[in-house]
């Protein structure tokens, strides 16, 4: 059995949220670790150009500002554990936390910041063809469809920045969208509007992602079972490609039944403050905001939950001092 090593603050998490937290933790003199999972750097990461980001005037790419953050953090001495948590105790103190490396740690306050994933139409051949040309990730998959024309499923600045990035690759991308009115900005639609690669089929669903198999064993998307909402009409359409960008799902799996959660999932945190139900437990970014979904506000929440884990700890350990 490995020997179980303790930390002040445990970090779950190493998005913006994660990282920012591990900043100010490790600034306020506790000692930090950071279980980075099994995205370091978190959604960011497989993103092109961020162009919002505060502080950068020509914008910066998502996995550069991931790296900085990190070594900005681990310059005041936050340990970045590769690891992703599998288990996580919260009915003892300290907080057990195990991982899939069969590693335990105990801390003595815990932040989540485990952020969210992108979210599955649940439809037949979905599943059964991602890798094989279904994809939920333009900027990690879109160079495996250079020529080829590909589908992006969705109405919000997701699936307009995923086309986008395509049309680099795509000799034409087709975005599905299921209503006429699209959620995404209006830079956005814009820009993906002015498009020439870019076709746009509204009011349509995808019912099934349709594939074969070939000689070799290997499978392979080749079209989408589409229907119109409206009409009613079903018809097949040919693609080597789709990419399904319908927004996101947060990851808190491992905290359920444990911490409150709303009705879709995300974790329910103080309305002042980064408090979660649970003494000690605080969350930040995207886990517990399903509204700004930002990087910058996602930072923000990490530099909250920070300060509030850095006071909770100082006053439990006041109080441990004074009644010793
Ligand atoms: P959104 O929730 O904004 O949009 C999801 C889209 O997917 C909607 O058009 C929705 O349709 C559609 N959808 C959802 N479920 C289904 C389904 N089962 N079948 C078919 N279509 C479905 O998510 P995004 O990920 O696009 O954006 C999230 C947040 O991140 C937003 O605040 C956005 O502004 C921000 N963002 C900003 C970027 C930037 O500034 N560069 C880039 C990417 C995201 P419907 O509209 O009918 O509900």
């Amino acid at each position: 059995m490995n020997e179980i090593r303790h930390t002040d603050i445990a970090i779950i998490g190493s998005g913006p949220a994660g990282l920012t937290a591990a900043l100010y933790a490790a600034r306020a003199q506790l000692h930090v670790l950071v279980f980075e999972g099994n995205q370091p750097g978190g959604q960011l990461t497989i993103t092109t150009e961020v162009e919002n980001y505060p502080g950068f005037e020509n914008g910066i790419m998502g996995p550069e500002l991931m790296d900085i953050m990190r070594k900005q953090a681990q310059r005041f001495g936050a340990e970045s554990i590769f690891e992703h948590v599998t288990e996580v105790a919260l009915d003892r103190r300290p907080f057990l936390i195990a991982t899939d490396r069969d590693r335990r740690y105990t801390a003595d306050a815990l932040i989540v910041a485990t952020g969210a994933s992108a979210k599955m139409l649940g439809v037949a051949g979905e599943t059964e063809y991602m890798g094989y040309g279904v994809s939920a990730c333009a900027t990690c998959d879109g160079f495996f469809f250079r020529n080829l024309r590909v589908a992006v499923i969705g109405g919000g600045d997701t699936a307009m920045e995923e086309a986008l990035y395509l049309t680099r690759f795509a000799s034409e991308v087709v975005i599905i969208h299921r209503r006429e009115e699209f959620r995404a900005s209006k830079i956005m639609l814009d820009r993906a509007r002015s498009n020439e690669k870019i076709r746009w089929v509204t009011s349509t669903v995808v019912e099934e992602f349709l594939g074969e198999t070939l000689s070799t064993g290997i499978r392979r998307l080749t079209g989408l079972q589409l229907r119109n909402v409206v009409t009613g009409d079903i018809w097949v359409e040919p693609f080597d490609g789709a990419f399904v960008a319908i927004g996101h799902k947060p990851n808190t799996e491992i905290f359920q039944g444990a911490l409150e959660m709303d009705d879709g999932g995300y974790i329910v945190t103080n309305c002042k403050s980064t408090r979660t139900s649970i003494e000690g437990v605080f969350a930040c970014g995207d886990v517990q905001d399903h509204i700004y979904r930002q990087a910058i506000t996602a930072a923000g929440s990490g530099c909250m939950a920070a300060i509030d884990a850095t006071h909770w700890l100082e006053n439990i350990r006041h109080s441990a001092e004074a009644t010793a």
